[in-house]
């Protein structure tokens, strides 16, 4: 189905009308500053076409985990500032994001004028997708774009409640373009390689499953990796392993094999004795007891670009290693290397793995970044997307 979008909604003009955004504002923040952007810029491209548009814009969006408590730590007021500067155009800030306050705020709006609410997760309403929560939301606006690709795999308030309690619903400009890059691996040019890494298998296992049989080769790299080799029965030293996990790990084999599809897993390996810069490291084939896998093998680098540049679609979440570490950092720059040179539609999700492409100077060179990790591995295994079928309707 069609998902109404931002387009058809100043087409018919938002002049004088109160238009609620959720926006993920959601940045990572050390000791109160932010520490990374890219989510406001993103914000940026919707809130500017409805406040050219004319409309009266009310922004609202969670900011870390408050548990329906109101933590001062995690206030969205600090955002406004920077928000403001890069759209260019004042943005004014409520500390509540429901009731007479916002209310008031929001009265004092003039055409093209732009709010920004309190973190809705001071609510506990907001995660619970209470009625009542998603109403009071519903009560300050006339119309709802929905915007915030990073939460719409998540049923709350803001994202889904609030879409059938106002007059229209859309989606913005950053979640539509989410979509189309994300449908183009879903629906994929083959080959299609996904690359998978990070920490833990655990929480990647279920998109593994789905994927597996969808992927042309499924290339596995970072700490799960050794949660493969563990389960083929093999070495892996001090490695970080999920041992509850080791039969699911099996199953992602067999449907692989099942589906008559590649899985890659490291036949090398770069093992440190401690996970520290300047521990000592040696290259591997076997992971010897007492040493612990950083990062993959330069042989394993080499055949994971050599099948980047063979693919036509390419889906990359998680580094192959603990990239952080400078010296563990060889795995993923070979592999964004190659992943950014290919001519394939290349495709990046996960907070981690967008780091790692940043800090090489690789981004430009990507076809999509993508602002969502979670949203985007729910969405490109096939599943709906709450915040996504709201608007359906
Ligand atoms: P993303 O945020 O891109 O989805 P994850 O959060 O799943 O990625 O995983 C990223 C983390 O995985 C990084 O902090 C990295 O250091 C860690 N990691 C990668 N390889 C290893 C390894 N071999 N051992 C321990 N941690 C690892
Ligand atoms: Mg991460």
């Amino acid at each position: 189905m069609a998902v109404p979008d931002l387009d058809g909604l100043l087409a018919d003009g938002v002049r004088g009308q109160r238009v609620l955004v959720r926006a993920d504002l959601n940045v990572p923040l050390s000791n109160g500053t932010i520490r990374d952007d890219s989510r406001v810029r993103a914000s940026v491209p919707t809130l500017r076409r409805l406040a050219d548009a004319g409309a009266r814009v009310i922004v609202t969006s969670h900011l870390g985990r408050p548990k329906g408590q109101r933590k001062p730590e995690l206030t969205l007021r600090r955002v406004a500032p920077r928000l403001a500067e890069r759209i260019g155009r004042g943005v004014s800030f409520c500390e509540e994001c429901i009731g007479e306050k916002a209310a008031a705020a929001v009265a004092e709006l003039g055409d093209g004028q732009i709010l920004l609410l309190e973190n809705v997760r001071f609510h506990a309403g907001e995660e619970k997708n209470e009625t009542g929560f998603a109403a009071d939301l519903a009560a300050l606006a006339d119309l709802y774009v929905n915007d915030a690709f990073g939460t719409a795999h998540r049923a709350h308030a803001s994202t889904t409640g609030i879409a059938s309690l106002v007059d229209r619903a859309v989606a913005g400009d950053l979640l539509r373009s989410e979509l189309e890059h994300l449908r183009v691996v879903r629906d994929p040019e083959r080959p299609l390689l996904v690359l998978l890494g990070g920490a833990k298998v655990s929480s990647k296992l279920a998109v593994m499953e789905a994927l597996a049989p969808h992927a042309d080769v499924l290339a596995i790299g970072g700490a799960m990796a050794y949660t493969f080799i563990a389960a083929a029965g093999k070495p892996t030293g001090a490695s970080r392993v999920e041992q509850d996990m080791l039969e699911d790990a099996n199953c992602v084999v067999e449907a692989v094999r099942a589906a008559g599809r590649r899985l890659l897993i490291p036949t090398d390996h770069l093992v440190a004795k401690s996970l520290e810069a300047g521990a000592s490291t040696r290259v591997v084939e076997t992971i010897p007891d007492g040493w612990i896998g950083v990062d993959i093998g330069p042989e394993t680098a080499r055949r994971y670009a050599e099948e980047a540049a063979k693919a036509r679609t390419i889906f990359w979440n998680g580094p192959m290693g603990v990239f952080e570490i400078q010296d563990f950092a060889a795995g993923t720059a070979r592999v964004a290397e190659a992943v950014a040179s290919s001519d394939a539609t290349t495709v990046v999700g996960g907070g981690d793995s967008l780091a790692a492409i940043q800090q090489l100077g690789f981004s430009h060179r990507i076809t999509h970044l993508s602002t969502g990790g979670g949203a985007s591995l729910e969405f490109v295994q096939g599943l709906a997307l709450p915040g996504v079928a709201a608007l359906e309707r």
